[in-house]
């Protein structure tokens, strides 16, 4: 298969798999400027599948930085109106949302911290109806992302320059199952093994999850009425969309209070342009009570102080260390891929379908029930060769969900 054969096919996974753009539907794309000329392919394809309307959103990484560098911090606290109108306007319409990400991880580095999380607690404002419509999947959306040099870079520093986009595209194409067939025939065998995951773990009930690795010990309670599910979901209208694209996880959430322990990172996590390292959450009743990290210690405090819901977590994910992804022992320094090759937590809001009749309950209710929410949503990668899991039974029945980093069965 040559490069603009896969190219092709990512395009066409994107818009059939990933947002799932229907007839006569409008479809709205955020991206940057290291990715015009994917975007337009990806706008051509979603027009051959009958959108109506498709509007691009770029960004360019420097401006945004100059942005960072040069506004005063409270102009931070003035999110830009527009934005939060456009996604209005587009779940009004019921269109599709598709994230093309090329970010720099390093692309905010040295910027206060003061600037970075009075943006983010103004965004977690000003898109409270979006959020909430991306949570409880009334709109499809999908987030793929494709290199930029200065990603490309961080992933590979021991490449020739010259090489080093290429080698990026070649990790990628791999991850979203590009390379023999179709990709879009070997989503659909890919999104049913994981269906069929999640039918097992739903099946089993587990009161209680038990993670031990040399830097954790986490006891994680489950409500009675939790859900297991995939990256594929579907719509009020019955569409189905994938929102990551790779995706290797089940998930699930927490009894919001019923957390217990310490869990250690194990990949770096990028966060607002910022990298995370080293870092050990220590949990009582829920509540995060200590977190120390090696590298972006500020900024962690940050991300964990957003609202009263960023210290509690919201997500368990489960993803076997022979992930495809994990197995190419490449550390991409972006979530998408990283947590899809590791276990992982989410610090912040729950999807509220991960409970039964979840959709279906306001914010207070939601915190009633024991199920978090909270203005963020931050991945972070526990999982390695070494963390075993533990499943207890609603009758107290202790057996192995994990070893040494994959499935027991
Ligand atoms: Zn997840
Ligand atoms: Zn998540």
């Amino acid at each position: 298969m040559t490069f603009e054969e896969k190219l092709a096919q990512f395009a066409e996974l994107a818009v059939k798999v990933g947002a799932n753009v229907q007839k006569g539907q409008t479809l709205l794309i955020n991206t940057t400027t290291d990715t015009v000329e994917f975007t337009r392919m990806v706008v051509k394809k979603a027009y051959e599948a009958g959108a109506a309307r498709v509007t691009v959103n770029f960004s360019d990484g420097v401006i945004d930085r100059e942005l960072f560098d040069n506004a005063p911090v409270e102009e931070f606290e003035k999110f830009p109106r527009w934005i939060a109108e456009q996604r209005d306007e587009l779940i009004e319409r019921k269109g599709a949302l598709l994230w093309i990400d090329a970010a720099d991880p390093d692309l905010l580095t040295g910027v206060p911290v003061n600037k970075l999380s009075t943006h983010q607690k103004a965004a977690g404002k000003a898109l409270e109806n979006y959020r909430e419509a991306v949570m409880n999947d009334k709109i499809a959306w999908s987030i793929i992302a494709i290199p930029s040099k200065a990603w490309a870079k961080k992933v590979f520093p021991n490449l020739p320059e010259d090489e080093q986009v290429e080698a990026l595209w070649d990790a990628i194409f791999k991850t979203v199952r590009i390379g023999e067939g179709s990709a879009v025939e070997n989503w659909s065998a890919h999104l049913e093994r994981l269906h069929s995951r999640a039918d097992i773990l739903n099946e089993k009930r587990y009161a209680k999850l038990i993670y031990k690795a040399p830097g954790t010990e986490l006891e994680v309670e489950l409500p009675a009425k939790h859900i297991w599910q995939t990256g594929s979901s579907k719509t009020p209208d019955n569409t189905e969309f994938v929102a990551n694209m790779p995706t290797e996880e089940v998930f699930t959430l927490p009894a919001k209070y019923g957390v217990n322990g310490f869990v250690s990172n194990t990949k770096p996590l990028v966060f607002q342009g910022n990298i995370i390292d080293d870092f050990t959450l220590t949990f009582k009743d829920g509540v995060i009570v200590k977190a120390e990290a090696g590298v972006g210690h500020d900024l962690l405090q940050e991300m964990i102080s957003a609202d009263e819901g960023s210290k509690y977590i919201g997500e368990i994910a489960l993803v076997p260390h022979e992930s495809p992804i994990s197995s190419s022992n490449i550390l991409y320094y972006n979530t998408l891929f990283d947590e899809n090759a590791s276990n992982h937590i989410a610090v912040g809001a729950a999807y509220p379908t991960c409970y039964e009749g979840g959709s279906e309950l306001s914010e207070e209710e939601l915190d009633a029930h024991g199920i978090n929410t909270s203005i963020t949503h931050e991945d972070f990668m526990v999982g390695s060769a070494e963390m075993d899991i533990d499943g207890v039974l609603p009758d107290g029945t202790i057996e192995a969900i994990f070893r040494k980093g994959n499935w027991a069965y």
